[in-house]
């Protein structure tokens, strides 16, 4: 049986838990402000982000991505990406390619791309993923973390 208190009585609560909230995102936005958060759609439980893709073979998909930072989750709403795969990501809204920061540091091949937290448009508050599925970068991750990571 699990200890719930600790030593002095008090009520023990995990430390992923307290900070949970803020590893779960909001709202994101492409270049032209549209929130791309889905109304329809949850992942992990959490309403996720929708993305349309396309692929080198000219197939065409919708992919909702889970909001919550570091988790791999995705369901496709229409197509399908195997694992290895490199898609383009556009905002299902405008149909613009999302912004793209760099090659992934990790696979060499995916291009990482950015989701804006907010209106101002900051790549330093930002949401980014890399275009490979599988890649260990191709959960979101706070674009602060790997433009630290890229040396940019
Ligand atoms: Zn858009
Ligand atoms: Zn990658």
């Amino acid at each position: 049986m699990s200890e719930i208190f600790d030593t002095e009585g008090k009520l023990k609560i995990p430390a992923k838990e307290l900070n949970r909230e803020e590893l779960i995102v909001k709202e994101v936005y492409c270049p032209e402000g549209h929130n791309l958060i889905s109304k329809e759609h949850k992942v992990s439980d959490h309403p996720g982000i929708e993305l349309a893709f396309r692929k080198k073979n000219g197939e065409e998909g919708i992919v909702v991505l889970s909001p919550i930072l570091g988790d791999f989750n995705a369901v496709f709403l229409r197509g399908k990406v195997d694992d290895g795969e490199v898609v383009k990501f556009r905002c299902p809204v405008c149909d613009r390619e999302l912004p793209v920061l760099s090659t992934c540091n990790i696979c060499g091949e995916g291009k990482i791309y950015v989701l804006f937290l907010d209106k101002t448009f900051s790549f330093n508050n930002a949401i980014t993923f890399c275009s490979k599925k599988g890649c260990s970068n191709s959960s979101i991750r706070r674009s602060d973390a790997i433009i630290t990571a890229l040396g940019l």
